[in-house]
């Protein structure tokens, strides 16, 4: 095995040991490690995944904390707060949270775990990042193209 410095020019060619924590010790091509700001990162990307797919399933709510950050930029207590004072139902149609369908939600990641589904969705405006509401997925789904198709102000919330 050849020695390679860490410089950028060398990072896809040669082996590197997975030698992190929770690594399989395996060397691997250099492709097969993920980047990191400092360089390759020491655990290879099949382990990285598994501990990382491990982690998701050991802290569900952290995941759920994360997505709707990720996902809609609201922490987890607004969300709970606005979920509370729409009495769980969607702002539009009133379906109980227990009721709403999300397959859209359900698409396996590459680890073939699934995002927890959040049944209500975060309506916001885009332009503002306002949030009106709690919605289901097929009333955000038609109320968005209602926006659009009518020019509504985007400030308008449901027409009820
Ligand atoms: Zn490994
Ligand atoms: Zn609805």
């Amino acid at each position: 095995m050849s020695v390679h410095s860490d410089d950028d020019s060398s990072l896809d060619t040669g082996t590197r040991i997975c030698s992190g924590k929770g690594g399989c010790g395996a060397a691997k091509q250099r492709g097969e490690f993920g980047r990191r700001a400092s360089g390759l990162d020491s655990v290879c990307k099949e382990c990285r995944r598994r501990e990382t797919s491990a982690w998701r399933r050991a802290n569900p709510d952290a995941v759920r904390r994360m997505n709707l950050w990720r996902l809609y930029r609201i922490r987890a207590d607004e969300y709970d707060r606005m979920r509370a004072e729409q009495d769980f139902r969607c702002a539009a149609c009133g379906t109980h949270e227990t009721e709403i369908d999300t397959p859209m939600l359900g698409r396996p990641r590459a680890d073939g775990h699934r995002t927890p589904a959040v049944p209500l969705q975060v309506d916001h405006c885009h332009a503002s990042g306002a949030v009106r509401g709690l919605l289901c997925g097929r009333c955000n789904r038609i109320i968005g193209i209602a926006r659009a198709a009518y020019h509504l102000p985007s400030k308008s919330r449901y027409l009820t």
